[in-house]
């Protein structure tokens, strides 16, 4: 197999482990951690369901593969995710000694691995992670393209719904027989 070949591999298990975030709610990242040709860590995003705001698919994946190296330096592992690393996961990259990375979609929001800042590769730190974007990026992206379109259709169905029961409400409200204050014009007199 060549590395173009292993790579496609590994970015498709990741694309797999994505598929249970969004299973569960989440949206849908997956990584992998690949060591000597071996996963040696899986992750996928649960920040919802760990109420864990670093529980992003590269932490669970660096955190498995340190427990299975009993290292927490993975200086010969290769770490696949869908989704180019925000800044959190890039810096836990880094600590990690990983030796390279490589990402499917990239990411204009928060990517640090180059659209909006390059946490890998920076002047200041003395370790530099090798990376490589854009491993079967058209499939990732749109996984989640298609997990946010749906999102946003279920929200408007809801928004849709709570609209409609308001209306009917409101109708309700105004079906009802009117009290005319038959004293005030008399009140006024006085
Ligand atoms: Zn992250």
């Amino acid at each position: 197999m060549t590395q173009t070949e292993l790579d496609h591999q590994f970015m498709l298990r990741a694309i797999e482990l994505a598929g249970n975030a969004e299973a569960e709610g989440e949206v849908p990242v997956g990584a992998v951690v690949v060591h000597n040709g071996v996963v040696i860590g899986e992750g996928w995003n649960r920040l919802i369901g760990q109420h864990d705001a670093t529980a992003h698919a590269e932490m669970m994946a660096l955190r498995q593969a340190g427990k299975v190296l009993q290292n927490y330096r993975l200086l010969d592992a290769t770490l696949y995710v869908t989704l180019e690393p925000c800044p959190m996961c890039a810096s836990a990259m880094v600590h990690s000694r990983i030796g390279k990375v490589v990402y499917g979609a990239s990411d204009a929001k928060t990517g640090a691995a180059g659209s909006v800042m390059n946490l890998l590769s920076y002047d200041g730190v003395n370790h530099h992670v090798a990376y490589q974007g854009g491993v079967l990026d058209v499939e990732c992206r749109e996984q989640l393209q298609a997990f946010f379109r749906r999102r946003r259709a279920e929200k408007k169905v809801e928004k849709d719904a709570r609209r409609a029961a308001l209306a009917a409400e409101g109708s309700e409200m105004l079906e009802k027989p009117k009290r005319t204050p038959k004293n005030v014009t008399a009140d006024k007199n006085d």
